[in-house]
């Protein structure tokens, strides 16, 4: 683990050619390769900052994977792992990745996004993540972490409506200002100046990529439009439900 700041996520936000650049998306986070460098700054909340020493619990060897990283998980994965499975049960429950997950502004991660997390790296369903998901989420957070700090371009801890308007335009999204509005009035924190934090810009990113998706198998001629039943359409909705 060097501190490879700044790692290169940049490909991720790079259009695809040709007609495709309607359609982005491609090379989002999501498949968890890339290992993503902790910073602090100010993103430092957990798990950001630095790792627990030991856990909160100070027992070294408590946990159901004892003491050490079993092997194939990173040290400091499994160091957060200890601390944020609070009631040792051997998984993360929605409820305890709430509980360890702050934006830069110091509140919680929102219960939608968090779920949203929990099912993708959930394998079998069950509401919970064991350490594999849970260190394959934590790169997946880091990951969405980078893309955020490259968007958030005043530093300002999160993203603005030109700040959106830019990345989605960046990740090869063709939406209107209006669209951008639309999100902002429904996510963003209450304030003169209207902005999104981390876990809703993820959010939002998340269900406008599994949307996106849905729209385009049905698009076949990748014009931008698409002719929908009624059923064709509660399905598609039923189906990206996550
Ligand atoms: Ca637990
Ligand atoms: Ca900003």
């Amino acid at each position: 683990m060097g501190g490879r700041a700044g790692c290169d996520v940049s490909g991720a936000a790079g259009s695809v050619a040709g007609v495709m650049a309607a359609y982005p998306g491609q090379g989002f986070p999501g498949a968890g390769q890339a290992p993503g460098a902790p910073s602090a700054g100010p993103y430092s909340g957990a798990p950001y900052g630095h790792p627990p020493p030991g856990g909160p619990y100070g027992q070294p060897g408590g946990g159901p994977y004892g003491g050490n990283a079993p092997p194939g998980v990173d040290p400091e994965a499994f160091s957060w792992f200890q601390a944020v499975d609070a009631d040792r049960s051997g998984y993360i429950s929605v409820k305890e990745l709430k509980q360890a997950l702050v934006n830069s502004n110091w509140s919680t991660f929102n219960d939608e996004t968090c779920l949203l997390m929990i099912n993708m790296f959930d394998k079998t369903r069950s509401g919970r993540i064991d350490l594999y998901g849970f260190s394959a989420l934590l790169n997946f957070i880091r990951q969405w972490k980078n893309l955020f700090q490259q968007y958030d371009r005043d530093q300002s801890g999160s993203i603005s409506f030109s700040e959106l308007q830019q990345a989605f335009s960046q990740m090869g999204y063709n939406l209107s200002p209006q669209f951008s509005q639309l999100l902002l009035a429904r996510y963003a924190q209450r304030s003169s100046n209207p902005s999104i934090q981390l876990d809703r810009f993820i959010q939002i990113c998340m269900q406008l990529q599994s949307t996106t998706d849905a729209f385009r198998e049905k698009d076949t001629g990748l014009v931008g439009n698409v002719r929908l039943s009624y059923e064709d359409f509660l399905t598609m909705v039923v189906t990206r439900m996550m």
